[in-house]
């Protein structure tokens, strides 16, 4: 008798055990996950209509100190650069700042040759996603004004063409790019934008690219070695190259073809970039990565004010990782 009734105790413990771990094995993906899956948009931000003599002002959720924007990435390098991932910032309260202080915004980029062809598609993606209500100047370095013209591009911001010489290689140009910068910084931009952002044109834009890419001198860590070792980093190595950096230097590998300054810090990046290379004609020696192996000599010693994650420059090739939540910016993909 007290058997049956210790195995219809042992039966009902079994099944709400059962039960129990049933539900949450059913939970368990959730839960495991809780650290890198925490919403974009952090605190909702409502701004309040002006009322009589108030201003109009920004409603948001308190910042929570104990609370990290994300748990799965690094969001502050060793000398203090914020690094921008989906997830640690709030565009509006940047937005904010930005309206107030009225920063004008020079976007560069160069289509030399045949690339003068894939400037219509990157520039219908950057009048959708780039900096939407910012007062923003394109600048298209080109050998071919006329083919450019002739293109009809349609933008709602103003596009200023400057006439640059026809380099004769890939090489050239995009050594010869650094060397554009330096001259235009010089001349044109300090008069024209406070702050400079240099794209190429092979890039489309998927998603909005806002006032959190600006800063005094900011650049983008490569999507293919944010993982990778120092020692993997395809950084210059030979001491020959003015671009040299010895094997136990290096931060992160950044990619030249998105980066953002103050007119003033572009001007000294390209400067610096530039008097390398002609170095290096000089003695006769080609950087391991053209004018990104100078690009990334000089963050070495001249740390970024802020960085930003591969996100904003993914490229379809590489594997869509955890940490990768949105892709900004797709580089790479060439239809001539
Ligand atoms: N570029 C150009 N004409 C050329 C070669 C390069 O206008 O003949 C410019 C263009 O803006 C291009 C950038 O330089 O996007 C870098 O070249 P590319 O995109 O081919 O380099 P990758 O991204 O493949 O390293
Ligand atoms: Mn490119």
């Amino acid at each position: 008798m007290l058997n049956k009734k210790a195995r219809v105790y042992f039966s009902c413990f079994m099944l709400i055990l059962g039960t129990l771990i049933g539900f949450l094995l059913s939970k368990w993906s959730e839960i495991g996950s809780l650290g890198w899956r925490e919403p974009d948009v952090i605190t909702l931000t409502v701004r309040m209509p002006e009322n009589g003599s108030l201003p109009s002002r920004m409603i948001y959720g308190k910042p929570d100190i104990a609370k990290a924007p994300r748990r799965d990435v690094m969001v502050l390098s060793p000398w203090l650069a914020p690094i921008v991932w989906a997830g640690t910032f709030n565009r509006d309260l940047l937005m904010e700042e930005f309206q107030h202080k009225k920063y004008r915004i020079g976007l560069t980029v160069t289509a030399i040759g045949k690339y003068v062809k894939l400037l219509k598609k990157f520039l219908e993606s950057t009048e959708r996603y780039f900096m939407k209500g910012g007062m923003v100047t394109y600048y298209v370095f080109t050998d071919r004004p006329d083919k450019v013209k002739a293109l009809s591009l349609e933008v709602n911001r103003p596009l200023k063409i400057i006439t640059v010489p026809k380099y004769p290689t890939w090489g050239h140009v995009v050594l010869g790019r650094m060397e554009i910068l330096k001259n235009q910084s010089e001349v044109l931009f300090q008069q024209e934008v406070d702050y400079v952002v240099s794209l190429d044109v092979d890039m489309v834009l998927f998603s909005h690219i806002g006032v959190e890419i600006l800063g005094e001198l900011v650049s983008v860590i490569h999507p293919g070695y944010y993982h990778s070792p120092r020692k993997d980093l395809p950084y210059e190595r030979r001491p020959a190259s003015q671009a040299f950096i010895p094997e136990d230097e290096g931060d992160f590998y950044y990619q030249a073809n998105f980066f953002v300054g103050t007119v003033q810090r572009i001007y000294q990046l390209a400067t610096a970039c530039y008097e390398g290379i002609v170095k290096d004609k000089a003695n006769d020696i080609q950087a391991v990565v053209y004018e990104e192996s100078h690009f990334n000599k000089y963050l070495v010693y001249n740390k970024p004010t802020k960085l930003l994650s591969p996100e904003y420059i993914w490229m379809n090739n590489l594997w869509r990782l955890k940490d990768i939540r949105i892709k900004r910016i797709v580089h790479g993909e060439k239809k001539f």
